[in-house]
């Protein structure tokens, strides 16, 4: 069950929401509640971070960014895929059995058939039966061919459906990818990222040393400001190629946010996750990102960085406030640079 909370929890948390919905650009429907009360109620740490961010300055929320609130941090994924996988799959099953249920039946109506046609040979050729008898043969034989092509007209319906049933598979499977995917930045996205998280910290691999490097875009709303919200997408996608050429193929890079990115290191120790994370720094504040047609225009971005290392026995909300921290003190001292901050000794 998401919302846990008692009717006078439940009640509090109202009390609380009501003036932080009722102060936006947003009409106050069930969904603007929906991200208000997990808001107030603390639980969601992600939709939390990003509220404040949205909010920062006395910002307000649109519409348009409390559905974005909404899709990224509270709506679950509208299919679960994996038990869309399941259905599909054991649809493909019976459809099989049937389809080889109806190819015996087939077979059997086209040996009936070829009985009964010997048969009515024979009575003719012995004359062993008046005419009527072997007009009587006849129909039945035809009635079996009748059989027959409806056989036939059911197997043809069921290979439709096994290939309907494949594509659908194929969709499915297809929504399942994209619906990790970030479609800006081809990146993982939050979601997936949480997962790979999720599977990080859980059986024999939390023994591991995993390390996180978080990054932000330093001052991005000025990009978007002076050069246009496209340019702003452009940068982007630069700055998650040069993430995801530093992941390879072992680590998972994510767009975690509007213009943060992730990078996921298992099995790391914490010098080599910051090294990882000057290089990729140096990276970005080497490049040039051409604006335009024009080779002049090029323009210059910087990160901002914080590295962690998962401690024994922490969540991984603890893990990622921690690199959250790390990042923030990058901007506190100036941006563009790279802050470590240690798990403290248990
Ligand atoms: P700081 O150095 O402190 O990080 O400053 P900042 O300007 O980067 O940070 P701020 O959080 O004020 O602004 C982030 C901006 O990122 C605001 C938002 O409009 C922009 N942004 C978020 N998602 C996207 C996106 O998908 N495309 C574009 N073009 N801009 C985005
Ligand atoms: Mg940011
Ligand atoms: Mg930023």
């Amino acid at each position: 069950m998401r919302y846990p909370d008692s009717m006078a929890r439940s009640a509090e948390y109202l009390r609380l929401a009501l003036p932080l919905m009722t102060r936006q650009q947003t009409a106050l429907h069930p969904i603007s509640y929906a991200v208000w009360y997990e808001f107030v109620s603390g639980r969601n740490v992600p939709l939390v971070r990003a509220l404040q961010e949205r909010t920062r300055d006395g910002a307000l929320l649109d519409e348009e960014t409390t559905a974005a609130l909404y899709r990224e941090h509270v709506a679950e994924p509208v299919l679960d895929p994996r038990d869309a996988r399941r259905v599909s799959e054991g649809l493909s099953r019976v459809l099989d059995n049937m389809a080889s249920t109806a190819a015996q039946a087939g077979d059997q109506t086209a040996r009936f058939d070829q009985s009964l046609l010997e048969w009515s040979r024979q009575l003719l050729d012995g004359r062993q039966a008046g005419e009527e008898q072997a007009r009587q043969l006849q129909a039945l034989m035809a009635g079996t061919r009748e059989m027959r092509a409806a056989m036939a007209t059911l197997q043809q319906r069921l290979d439709a459906n096994q290939a309907e049933i494949a594509s659908l598979r194929e969709e499915v499977s297809q929504a399942r990818s994209e619906a990790l995917v970030d479609a800006l930045t081809g990146l993982a996205n939050r979601r997936a990222f949480e997962q790979q998280l999720a599977r990080c910290l859980a059986g024999g691999e939390a023994d591991q040393s995993h390390c996180l490097v978080l990054s932000d875009i330093d001052f991005f709303k000025r990009v978007n400001d002076s050069y246009g919200h496209s340019f702003g997408d452009q940068v982007l996608r630069t700055v998650a190629q040069s993430i995801k050429r530093l992941a390879g193929e072992s680590r998972l890079a994510a767009r975690v946010g509007g213009e943060e990115f992730a990078l996921l290191l298992p099995a790391t120790a914490l010098p080599e996750a910051q090294a990882l994370a000057e290089q990729l720094r140096s990276t970005i504040a080497a490049s040039r990102i051409r604006r335009g047609e024009s080779a002049q225009t090029l323009e210059r971005v910087t990160l901002s960085l914080g590295v962690t290392q998962l401690a024994r026995g922490e969540s991984a909300n603890e893990f990622f406030e921690r690199a959250d921290r790390a990042l923030y003190a990058s901007k506190r001292s100036g941006r563009n640079c790279v802050t470590v901050l240690a798990a403290k000794a248990a």
